[in-house]
């Protein structure tokens, strides 16, 4: 902070006035509450429905205590204050930062209510599909109550129910599913066609998540057109590949080169004169480095699982396998043929866009989480989001321990499992948060030798995922998750129904183990934050190794003197804070990735919002029909005794067709340019200058050219009336789609990373 120290002691005082009107806000609604109390429900509602005036919730103390009332009639909560606080920074579109277990589902339908209340569509975004559906169900009644409609939209929604869910007033949805259903009503061509209705506002659930972490992942939607890549050929060579002679790894563990000697050996094994001639620089050696990517970079079971004769991602930021998930089609391949299984159907890319971009659409936005103060800068800049932090109901009887540090893994690893094998000695229930699923299965297989029963979290599903964590605080259970199982979900001490609830929390409530910091405190504190859960007592305690990925990666080059026990514990006041550091510089490093990447990524994001404006033109009016007739007025004339409707939906199809063709184009292009801008760049511009003025130039060719084709294609294509029969004309769009997300992979670095650098592959 430094120099702008005076500024944020500035912004600190303005929360703090926030705080103190809110407090005041929240004293007066109580007030008001045995009043309100003597309403029937639908005086009550009523009431609630008259605090709002010019499209706002005027009466703040009136419409809370209201809430307060009908949520006990509707739900048995009464909020808390702190919950009423929480949902007037929601009203005024903050983040709100309130811990685990404090009871952010009621707060999150209140402050959706009020926003539905003043005539906003409102989408609560959640972490996952069961969380969508339990909170539609459990919110409804309190919903209901206002007179307002509420559904889920989850993966296994069919298309009518879409359609009514998009169209209530609260919408409850996994982020995956509004961005693939937008990438979806982005192909249609009839309005009545489209699957969503436009919304107001975005109220995130663990918004640091949605807005921060996965908030580069692109979701795709894809298009089926065949043409496969001979992989196994180009494996086969890169397999015979040895690291330091024929590749490097950078320091990062990001990227890997062929040295020269590397680059020889794959020409020979695969009888070529040169990988960097026109003919091969933008075929096979590309092919090259994704299967050196996927030698050299991608481990199984660690990146990857295989499972079912087929490669599963594990992601990166939860360390479960992501269904959903693939690596842009390259990757894939080549990590398959690696794995000497059969090469998956490849796509054409239709659109895709990032998660963040997709927010970006929402006109408000909020959120809530239980670790947004670390993120504090990220949700400003990215998003222009302030952070309020709500205070706690009951006070935190959690006792944090200060981090065991051990010179190599080996001692760490061994160190784990005594202190499990301690912890459970006691009958005090553990949760062990590791990082990979490879990890999470050696330490389960290392404490069952020992005689400890375990639950590994290698969750097949989200419900059944809630399940065993609801179980895990219960009393002798050891549960060893990987990263942040259960974000949603609340560990209640002596199971979900808490009969043994005393007994656990004389034992000292939940034990929380991190095997390894995390990339980010804030990773850390949500594992933590599972234990200590409405006041509850609770312990929490990390292992650290100088060998650990985040000390190599943020300690880069630096050296710590350490005087171990003979066990190989480090007790340093020196090593705690090198390791604090070791953390900071990994979070430098990801908030520098995340402002680069997004500064390419924002363009196509406002020329998206350029290209959604002309398609809702083209769907919503006789726009295609009055340029296309007034550039070819005989053309038009010769359609002249079709009915009206379909020479404009003809027109319709027609533009649309070459709009959507050209903007794939598009996508596969900037990717291609933003891969290699490096190297056009040469001394004479910054890449990220370059690459706006090429962008700009091509986006406005790609206006151009949609028009001149659909022009073209008018003068050509039979028209009746059937419509425009395009298809005829070798203009066919795909006749299945499909979506995935592209796995935010932590190796993928920068502009001219290898994931990001894989564009052009894509077309
Ligand atoms: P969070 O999302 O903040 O982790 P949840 O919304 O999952 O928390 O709620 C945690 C638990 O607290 C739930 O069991 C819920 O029923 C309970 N709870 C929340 N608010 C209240 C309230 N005002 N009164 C009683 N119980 C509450
Ligand atoms: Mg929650």
């Amino acid at each position: 902070m430094g120099a702008f120290d005076w500024f944020w002691k500035a912004m600190g005082s303005t929360a703090e006035r926030n705080n103190k009107k809110s407090r005041g806000v929240v004293a007066a609604a109580h007030e008001l509450i045995p009043a309100l109390e003597q309403l029937d429900d639908a005086a009550l509602a009523a009431e609630v429905r008259a605090t709002v005036r010019g499209g706002e919730v005027a009466d703040k103390p009136r419409f809370l205590a209201g809430l307060a009332v009908a949520s006990r009639r509707t739900l048995g909560m009464q909020p808390f204050e702190v919950q009423n606080q929480a949902v007037l920074r929601l009203l005024e579109g903050d983040v709100i930062q309130m811990a685990t277990g404090e009871g952010k589902t009621l707060v999150g339908a209140m402050a959706a209510a009020g926003y539905a209340l003043t005539g906003k569509r409102v989408h609560v975004i959640t972490v996952n599909n069961y969380l969508a559906a339990r909170d539609a169900e459990w919110m409804r009644p309190l919903v209901e109550f206002f007179g307002l409609s509420v559904a889920p939209v989850t993966e296994s929604s069919t298309r009518d129910e879409r359609v009514a869910a998009y169209r209530c007033d609260i919408v409850y949805a996994p982020v995956t599913e509004i961005g693939f259903d937008h990438l979806r009503d982005n192909q249609i061509t009839r309005r009545s066609q489209a699957v969503q209705a436009p919304a107001d506002v975005a109220l995130v659930d663990e918004a640091d998540s949605v807005l921060v972490d996965e908030a580069l992942v692109p979701l795709i939607l894809a298009g089926s057109e065949g043409a496969q890549q001979a992989t196994g050929q180009i494996t086969a060579a890169v397999s015979q590949l040895a690291e330091g002679k024929d590749y490097t790894i950078d320091a990062e563990g990001r990227n890997a080169f062929l040295t020269d000697e590397g680059a020889a050996k794959v020409e020979r094994l695969l009888g070529i004169d040169s990988l960097y001639s026109d003919e091969h620089i933008g075929t096979t050696l590309v092919r090259v480095n994704l299967a050196l990517h996927a030698k050299a970079l991608l481990i199984r079971d660690v990146h990857y699982i295989v499972a079912d004769g087929k490669v599963a991602l594990v992601d990166a930021s939860r360390g479960r396998v992501a269904e959903l998930q693939r690596w842009p089609d390259g990757l894939q391949a080549a990590v398959e043929a690696k794995e000497g299984l059969a090469v998956s159907e490849g796509g054409r890319i239709l659109d895709s866009i990032t998660l963040q971009a997709l927010m970006r659409r929402y006109p408000v936005v909020c959120g809530m989480t239980g670790t947004a103060v670390e993120a504090t800068d990220q949700l400003r800049s990215f998003y222009g989001l302030h952070v309020s932090v709500i205070d706690r109901a009951n006070e935190l009887r959690r006792f944090d321990e200060a981090d065991r540090v051990y010179a190599t893994v080996g001692e760490k690893n061994a160190a784990i499992v005594e202190e499990i094998a301690a912890i459970h000695a006691t009958g005090q229930p553990v949760l062990v948060g590791t990082h990979d699923v490879a990890e999470s299965e050696a330490l389960a297989a290392a404490l069952e030798a020992r005689g400890i029963a375990v639950n590994v979290l290698n969750a097949k599903n989200d419900a059944e995922e809630a399940r065993i964590i609801a179980e895990a605080g219960d009393t002798g259970r050891v549960t060893v998750s990987t990263q942040m199982a259960g974000r949603g979900t609340d560990i209640r001490l002596g199971g979900a129904d808490e009969a043994d609830h005393d007994e656990v929390a004389a034992l000292g409530g939940l034990a929380v183990v991190g095997t390894a910091r995390h990339r980010t405190a804030r990773l850390d504190n949500q594992l933590r934050g599972r234990a200590g859960r409405q006041g509850d007592p609770g312990l929490s305690l990390f292992f650290v190794s100088l060998e650990d990925d985040i000390v190599k990666v943020g300690g880069a080059g630096e050296q710590v003197t350490a005087h171990p026990d003979p066990d190989g514990c480090i007790e340093s006041g020196r090593v705690q804070q090198f390791i604090e550091h070791c953390q900071r510089v990994t979070e430098g490093q990801l908030l520098e990735i995340h402002s680069q990447t997004w500064k390419y990524n924002k363009l196509l994001a406002d020329h998206r919002d350029i290209l959604d404006e002309r398609r809702a033109a083209l769907l919503d009016t006789d726009t295609a029909w009055c340029e296309l007739a007034s550039r070819n007025p005989a053309r038009a004339a010769e359609l002249e005794h079709l009915p009206d409707d379909v020479k404009e939906q003809a027109a319709r199809d027609i533009m649309l067709f070459h709009l959507d063709h050209e903007w794939s184009e598009h996508l596969a292009l900037m990717d291609d340019v933003r891969e290699s801008i490096h190297l056009r760049a040469i001394a004479r511009e910054t890449p990220i200058d370059e690459y706006h003025r090429i962008a700009v130039r091509e986006f406005k060719d790609l206006a151009n050219r949609a028009v001149d084709e659909a022009a073209d294609t008018f003068a050509a294509v039979n028209i009746d009336e059937g419509g425009a029969h395009l298809e005829d004309a070798g203009w066919k769009r795909p006749s299945s789609t499909w979506t995935y997300m592209v796995s935010d992979n932590p190796l993928a670095g920068s502009g001219n990373s290898v994931i990001s650098g894989i564009g052009n592959i894509f077309r």
